[in-house]
């Protein structure tokens, strides 16, 4: 067994580290006040070509492999989850379909310019009464003449408000669908844009389409088959979302013993309280192993397995840890830590409340895995 990343690889992750703790992260109170990311971190993250993560290099992408993005999404994690949000969704689920499913002419019209960062991708899945349970999604889709025509509401959808295109879910007589709507589509409409307790600079909101009509060819893979897209987006995106947990824990610990070791009580250092250097050493624990599942559901995608259990064991792993992390770095700041908008752990943990939520809930993380193990997908397959 071989635990080594190679030169690429960590020089990959270094730029991204310092992307974030020289470029991001000192503005992030002004992210956090503005709710929106400046031109200049955008336009740092195009140079380094963060909005083409997996797209392949004769589309102007940079053709990451996996094991490549979960790094690049644990740097990330320490910075605003707004910023992070927003590239992943363009670059992860809203990416995965075209570059995974989508016909040569869809590609060469949408991967370009998205690996620029030109075009903004998202992808529209979740309803307000599909969520969790987003199989039982109602947005139809009717074929008229040489279009479709779409009509229904999808809620939460990150992006959104700034994206070119989104990938939108819909049900034809076949079944669940997955289709490219543009933006400017007449029929397309933004509805309410959702105020959030964290994410600070990627909006999400509510899309409506109302008689929205895209040409027949707008259908990405085959018709009826959208499910399996948006399965096949997820089960990657739930890795990445795990690893964007595992660098927003590492920093949260960081951060906690920064002040462990600053801050004295009762005549010493905060840290040379046993009961709290125990709980560093817990954070340490949790986020080492939480990483290395990341890893592990990365390298199998990678090796072209589907990784369902391991995915969504990775995801509820790092994001349970997460929660536990940052809240008892919260808790190591005393008052200080309920300050809003002052200290960066208190903004960890608004953002990372709803990573337990989204992209899978804990609860349905944990359906997944009991699913795959009652199937007989009980052992370790690395
Ligand atoms: C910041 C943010 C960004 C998002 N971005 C996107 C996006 O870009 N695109 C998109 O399509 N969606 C997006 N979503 C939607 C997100 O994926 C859903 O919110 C999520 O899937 C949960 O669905 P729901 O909110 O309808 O909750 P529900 O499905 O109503 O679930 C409510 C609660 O009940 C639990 N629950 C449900 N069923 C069960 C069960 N069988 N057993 C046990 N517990 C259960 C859930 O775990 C949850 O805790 C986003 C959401 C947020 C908050």
């Amino acid at each position: 067994m071989d635990f080594h990343l190679s030169d690429e690889d960590r020089q990959l992750r270094e730029t991204v580290r310092q992307f974030v703790e020289e470029i991001v992260n000192p503005v992030w109170q002004e992210i956090d006040k503005t709710d929106r990311i400046p031109a200049t971190v955008l336009d740092r993250a195009r140079e380094l070509g963060l909005f083409g993560l997996s797209i392949a290099p004769e589309y102007g992408g940079l053709g990451l492999s996996i094991v490549q993005k979960a790094l690049v999404h644990e740097m990330l994690g320490r910075g605003p989850w707004g910023l992070a949000s927003y590239i992943s969704v363009h670059t992860g689920i809203g990416c995965t379909g075209i570059n995974l499913f989508g016909s040569p002419e869809q590609k060469a019209k949408y991967l370009p310019k998205m690996a620029s960062g030109e075009w903004l991708g998202s992808f529209g899945l979740t309803e307000p009464d599909a969520g969790s349970d987003a199989g039982n999604l109602q947005t139809r889709a009717e074929r008229k003449g040489d279009a479709w025509v779409l009509n229904g509401r999808k809620v939460f959808i990150t992006n959104a408000p700034y994206a070119h295109h989104v990938l939108v879910f819909a049900r034809t007589d076949v079944g669940i669908t997955a289709f490219l709507v543009d933006t400017d589509t007449p029929g397309y409409q933004v509805g309410q844009v959702f105020d959030t307790l964290g994410h600070q600079g990627s909006a999400i909101c509510e899309l409506v389409l109302e008689d929205c009509r895209i040409p027949a060819d707008a259908i990405v893979g085959e018709e009826g088959r959208g499910f399996d897209i948006a399965k096949r987006s997820l089960s990657e995106g739930r890795t990445m979302l795990g690893s964007r947990s595992v660098g927003a824990a590492q920093k949260a610990m960081e951060l906690a013993i920064e002040h462990g070791e600053q801050r004295r009580t009762f005549g010493k250092a905060l840290l040379d309280h046993q009961a709290l250097s125990f709980r560093v050493a817990q954070m340490s624990a949790r986020t080492d192993a939480a990483r290395g599942l990341c890893y592990r559901s990365a390298w199998m995608l990678d090796r072209g397995e589907q990784a369902i259990r391991e995915s969504s064991t990775a995801k509820l792993f790092a994001a349970d840890g997460l929660w536990q992390t940052v809240d008892d770095a919260v808790q190591m700041l005393g008052g200080y830590g309920y300050i809003r908008g002052e200290y960066m752990l208190e903004r960890i943990w608004r953002d990372a409340r709803v990573v337990r939520v989204y992209d899978g809930s804990s609860e349905v993380q944990q359906i997944v895995i009991a699913q795959r193990l009652r199937k007989g997908d009980v052992e370790s397959r690395w």
